[in-house]
């Protein structure tokens, strides 16, 4: 998702509310577990997400799809924001001494990042950073509120949430960056490379037939992962995931 303060809906606005009352009794793992993983398998630092941005599942959810965002931290001292952040991210920016003058060494943080889900009261399932890390925040079971208001191009289905699994690449885009101009600058090789391969897990794990971008399944509503996201290296012509087979 595009975590902009001034695109905020009613229903953001509810979860907020929550996330403000409960986040700061979450407490935040300083040193995030890395879970045990089989040879065929990425590795992947587990960091759950507060309970205030996410959705439990009853029984066993049936997954076919996947969502590609984008999302930084580069609104963090926003007046709108600053006035939501979670008492959690705002102890996490102190500890890695953040200030509007390095604000850009850190924007694509997933801590800082995930620190924006929680005060929004959002969330994905999983975030890959740009060294490629990927970092899980929600069970793949688990509905993560990462596609709002969506409709598949596809085959007409709304409630996107209901059956995908949301990516977050940290990333931004020229509309936000004036320092990203390039595909080269929005998503780093690493950053695909790592989406493929858990892509490769997801399919073999829930079978996914899409992989969607969130301005495909919102279109007028969202813009990421946007025109810099290279797609031919992540989905075929009929958007399967390349990694998957038939
Ligand atoms: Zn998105």
């Amino acid at each position: 998702m595009t975590t902009r303060p001034h695109s905020i809906t009613a229903t953001v606005l509810c979860l907020i509310t929550l996330s403000m009352v409960q986040i700061s009794g979450c407490a935040r793992a300083s040193q995030p577990d890395v879970a045990s993983q089989s040879d065929a398998e990425p590795v992947i630092v587990e960091s759950p997400i507060s309970s205030n941005a996410y959705g439990k599942w009853e029984g066993q959810r049936r997954i076919d799809t996947v969502v590609i965002h984008y999302a930084s931290a580069i609104y963090w001292f926003n007046e709108d924001f600053q006035e939501i952040v979670g008492e959690d991210g705002r102890a996490y920016a102190n500890s890695i001494s953040l200030t509007p003058q390095n604000l850009a060494n850190h924007k694509y943080d997933w801590q800082l990042v995930k620190a924006v889900f929680e005060a929004y009261g959002v969330s994905s399932h999983y975030a890959i950073a740009r060294d490629g890390t990927i970092v899980r925040f929600v069970p793949d079971n688990d509905r993560a509120w990462h596609a709002g208001r969506s409709k598949m191009p596809q085959d007409g289905r709304t409630g996107v949430n209901n059956f995908s699994i949301g990516i977050e690449l940290m990333a931004s885009h020229p509309d936000d960056d004036p320092t990203v101009k390039t595909a080269e600058d929005a998503y780093t090789a690493a950053q695909y490379e790592s989406l493929n391969k858990l892509m490769a897990m997801l399919c073999e794990k829930h079978g996914i037939e899409y992989v969607v971008g969130h301005d495909e399944i919102a279109p007028g509503r969202k813009t990421d992962p946007g025109p810099l996201f290279q797609w031919d290296r992540v989905r075929t012509e009929d958007h399967a995931p390349v990694v998957c087979p038939e």
